[in-house]
């Protein structure tokens, strides 16, 4: 698609084009081949997979947390047969892919399924619902092009919320430079001399994890600060969540508030897999790394360096902090909801919307892909496993008639 020429109309537009969109497009096409002229893919980027990618090489991650069937294909097994003359990619325990296998993979799925050509690059600033003719439909404002586009439905796919910043770090009175305190989102190990200095870690996720490693193998101490114990585990939600075995439960459950308290249970905040927590302990023996559970930060003052104090009385300096506090998914934390809201209110739990069994949003044509689908697809929404299931859901509704939305 040529980036300056998008056209004025659009039957099916998606925002973003990470793997949760991309999941979505397989799906479709699998389903619906002559959908294919009908759909634009909008990211700022122009590619596919490009924020997955960033982060998978800012963190230095080996390999991913979910295992070979969890990938943007419809196939499950395609992965699999794709690594078979790279089977030594595929990490123990349970064949989990190696970043550079999988993004191969990814390749190899935007050249079959023919993707490249649907992605318009630019970032969608606006989502104006608009009612011709009585009938919902958005228009699209572009930010690099001078351009809005109308869509009849659209699917947002635009990935994980905004940083969660801890309440001391507004607090912070002294000026300090903006590279000494940054959430984990914005640090890019690869760009970075930290031989001889000390870093705070705030988090107890797997992110934390990574950023650890990184910065003592760049000749770096490290203090990792969890309010809670390290949770030690395999995946990010019990596999019990990809199946009937826990999700009959929670789809039986009628109230929200319930279940969105289910979803924040099964996810209890972040883990380490073993792996990265065996490397942790090892680095502790070393002493490269303190690891201080329990433990929160009270206040910092920058002047030269960090002087932090806890709130269990320790004090300690450092000349970074970093904040591996994870991201806040509600729908007010998505810009491009601000609109849809006023036009079209909707029921919360904990910030996430009740959606249609579809994924859609009440009394229009606007489906959701990601976290923010967590109420009806469960705690794995924003994982690779929860691509799909959003997937099975909302696709049924983009081309049986009988499940189009009624005005
Ligand atoms: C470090 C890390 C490792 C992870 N590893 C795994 C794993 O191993 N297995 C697993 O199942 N899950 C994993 N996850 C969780 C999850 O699968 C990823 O976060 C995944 O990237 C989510 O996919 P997504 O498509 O929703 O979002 P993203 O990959 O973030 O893609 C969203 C896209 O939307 C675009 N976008 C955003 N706003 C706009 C806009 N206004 N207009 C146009 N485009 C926009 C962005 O540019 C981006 O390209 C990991 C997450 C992280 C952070």
């Amino acid at each position: 698609m040529a980036a300056t020429s998008p056209p004025n109309y659009t039957d099916i537009a998606i925002i973003g084009a990470g793997p949760h969109a991309m999941t979505v497009v397989t799906h479709l096409l699998q389903k619906r081949q002559q959908l294919r002229q009908r759909l634009l893919v909008f990211d700022p980027s122009g590619t596919w997979m490009q924020q997955w990618q960033n982060q998978f090489s800012a963190f230095e991650i080996p390999h991913l947390r979910s295992p070979a069937v969890h990938h943007p294909d419809p196939n499950p097994y395609a992965l699999r047969q794709f690594a078979q003359s790279r089977s030594h990619e595929l990490y123990p325990p349970y064949d989990l892919p190696g970043t550079l296998l999988f993004q191969d993979f990814c390749q190899e799925l935007i050249r079959r399924w023919s993707l490249q050509q649907h992605i318009v690059a630019a970032k969608v600033v606006r989502i104006e619902p608009i009612k011709p003719n009585l009938r919902s439909r958005f228009r699209l404002w572009l930010d690099n092009l001078d351009h809005s586009i109308v869509a009849r439905r659209v699917i947002l796919a635009t990935g994980s919320g905004t940083p969660q910043i801890p309440a001391w770090v507004q607090k912070i009175a002294s000026p300090y430079p903006q590279d000494r305190l940054c959430h984990s989102r914005h640090v890019d190990l690869r760009h970075l001399q930290l031989h001889g200095e000390n870093i705070l870690i705030v988090g107890g996720g797997l992110t934390s994890g990574h950023l650890a490693l990184g910065a003592i193998a760049r000749g770096a101490k490290v203090i990792l600060m969890s309010r809670r114990n390290l949770q030690e585990k395999l995946f990010d939600a019990d596999p019990g969540w990809l199946g009937p075995k826990y999700l009959k439960n929670f789809w039986a459950e009628p109230d929200w508030e319930t279940r969105a308290e289910t979803i924040q249970n099964a996810r209890n905040g972040g883990s380490l897999t073993p792996a990265i927590m065996l490397q942790l302990r090892r680095a502790q023996r070393r002493q490269n790394i303190k690891i201080m559970e329990k433990c929160q930060v009270l206040s910092a003052t920058w002047h030269k360096a960090w002087q932090i104090i806890c709130d269990d009385g320790s004090k300690h300096e450092c000349d970074r902090i970093w904040l591996a506090t994870g991201t806040k998914i509600d729908i007010t934390s998505e810009p491009l909801l601000t609109e849809i809201i006023e036009h079209y209110p909707i029921s919360t739990a904990k910030g996430l919307p009740v959606l249609d069994p579809h994924l859609r949003w009440a009394g229009c044509e606007l489906f959701i892909t990601g976290g923010l689908a967590a109420l009806q697809i469960g705690p794995v929404a924003r994982n690779l496993s929860g691509a799909r299931m959003a997937s099975e859901r909302i696709i049924p509704a983009l081309w049986k008639p009988s499940l189009a939305f009624s005005y």
